[in-house]
């Protein structure tokens, strides 16, 4: 392949709020790595944090970094270990890069190995050109499964990670926080087999797009409508079997332990902005399991969420914005404004 010496990137040039993008050179790729061409990327809340450059990003990320972790594109260019891709083959990928030598590594949980690196976080990332990938992380990406829906497995497969950490065939669901993420976890729960799905939220803009995306949700304004009169609307005997926190909000959360039944189970996804207080009694009376939610299984995770896509489950609505990627800071602009479903960048 002639492949150029020079790309286009998007890059944390140096630790202030803003990203710039730059030309920088092409990546070489190791034995074990793919170099990809990059199609699509979708902005992550991520990215919004890397731009803002808040506590958690000045302390995470060194500079100059590309950002972008979510992304479509196809291998250009092999390494001479890696067995089983091809050039020209379509991708997705995983981006959390992981050691083989951790114990949970070698117990095939490769999703919990503690030496996780993230691309576009502290490893040269997915808005640019070309991205270099270990072959271990690539995905392909079947014919029927679009660039676009490509870019925004990765928050995708939080959404399914998240929805199937629990059985959902013919239980009532509870959602907090419809942000895209959350949405596209309602629209799991309801392919899931779930018989109810309530998403919340105080943002009018984000439930209207929930029930744009899944018109068999019920979309619920925490500050017009309570819990208990859903509960009575929905003929629930006791509450919600299920809850997938979404929002990292306390108050969201108390509200969730409050509606669920006896012996209620929530997955955690959400990340409060810091310590917050739970009323952990009411946790231990109603017997309720939880479980913290981190990133997508590798590769179950993968696996079940293309199978999903190749079964009926449609989350293309929850794309509310596309850009070419010199219009990026219009993207970003979106992002910010709390209003769009997701974000897609065009690099062709
Ligand atoms: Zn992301």
């Amino acid at each position: 392949m002639t492949k150029p010496n020079t790309m286009k990137a998007l890059e944390k040039s140096k630790p202030e709020e803003g990203l710039w993008m730059v030309q920088a050179p092409v990546p070489e790729i190791g034995p074990d790595d793919v170099l990809i061409k990059v199609n699509k990327t979708g902005i992550c809340g991520t990215d919004i944090h890397i731009w803002n450059w808040d506590d958690w990003a000045s302390h995470t990320v060194p500079t100059p970094m590309i950002t972008g972790h979510e992304f479509a594109g196809e291998i250009v260019e092999i390494g001479r270990n890696v067995t089983g891709l091809s050039i020209g083959q379509r991708c997705s990928g995983e981006g959390h890069l992981i050691e083989t030598d951790s114990r949970q590594s070698r117990a095939g949980k490769f999703h919990l190995d503690p030496g996780t690196r993230g691309v576009g976080v502290n490893v040269q990332g997915a808005f640019a050109q070309y991205l270099r990938l270990p072959a271990f992380n690539v995905v392909p990406l079947p014919e029927d499964i679009p660039d676009e829906i490509g870019a925004i497995l990765d928050p995708l497969g939080n959404a399914v990670h998240t929805a199937l950490s629990f059985d959902l065939l013919g239980e009532d669901v509870l959602i907090t926080g419809a942000g895209p993420i959350g949405i596209m976890a309602a629209a799991v729960a309801r392919h899931a087999g779930a018989r109810n799905v309530v998403i919340t939220d105080i943002n009018q803009d984000r439930l209207a797009l929930a029930q744009h995306v899944v018109p068999s949700v019920r979309p619920v304004d925490v500050t017009k409508e309570d819990l208990n009169d859903i509960k009575h609307e929905l003929k629930l005997r006791q509450g919600f079997d299920v809850g997938l926190e979404m929002s990292g909000n306390q108050q969201a959360l108390d509200q969730m332990v409050e509606a669920l039944v006896m012996g209620g189970k929530i997955a955690l996804l959400g990340i409060p902005p810091g310590k917050s207080p739970v009323d952990w009694s009411r946790i231990v009376f109603k017997a309720i399991t939880i479980k913290g939610v981190y990133g997508r299984e590798m590769f179950e995770t993968w696996y079940k969420m293309i199978a999903m896509l190749q079964n009926g489950l449609d989350v293309s609505r929850v794309i509310t914005h596309r850009f070419g990627v010199d219009d990026f800071k219009d993207g970003f602009v979106a992002m910010k404004s709390g209003q769009s479903g997701k974000v897609v960048l065009d690099w062709t």
